[in-house]
C-alpha cells in the first residue's frame, strides 16, 4: 500500500532531505516534536516494523547511525522510535523511524 512517503520518495511531494541513499531517505517531520525530528524510513515499501526483514534492517541500521552523526547527535544522544500500528499510533503507513535531538525530546511521538 503507497503512502504519502512513497510520494515523498518519487519526488511528488516536496520534502525537506537530510540524507539519501539508494535504499534510505531521512527527512525533516513537518511537525516537529523536538529541536531536531527526523523521519528516517526505507524506500522500499514495508508497512511497519513487524514486516520488516533483515537485510532492510541492517541498511536503515548504519543510514540511521549516518543521519546522527551528520546531525552532531552521535555524541549527545537521541530518541528513536517507530510507531508500530494502530495501537502503537502508526499515522503512515510505510515503516519509518522518529529520529529525535537536540535537547528537549522527551514529548509524546
Ligand atoms: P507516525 O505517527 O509514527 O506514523 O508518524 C508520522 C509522522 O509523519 C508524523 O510525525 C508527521 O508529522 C509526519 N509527516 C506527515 N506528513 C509529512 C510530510 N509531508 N513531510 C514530513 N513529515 C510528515
Amino acid at each position: 500500500m503507497s503512502s504519502i512517503f512513497t510520494k515523498i520518495i518519487k519526488g511528488e511531494i516536496p520534502s525537506q532531505k537530510v540524507l539519501e541513499n539508494d535504499m534510505c531517505l531521512a527527512i525533516y517531520d513537518i511537525a516537529p516534536k523536538a529541536p531536531i525530528h527526523i523521519l528516517i524510513f526505507p524506500k522500499k515499501e514495508i508497512k511497519n516494523f513487524q514486516e520488516l526483514d533483515s537485510v532492510t534492517m541492517q541498511n536503515l541500521l548504519a543510514f540511521i547511525q549516518e543521519v546522527a552523526r551528520k546531525m552532531g547527535l552521535d555524541q549527545k544522544g537521541y530518541r528513536l522510535i517507530t510507531n508500530n500500528g494502530i495501537d502503537g499510533g502508526q499515522e503512515v503507513p510505510h515503516l519509518h523511524f522518529h529520529l529525535l535531538g537536540g535537547g528537549n525530546s522527551n514529548g509524546k511521538i
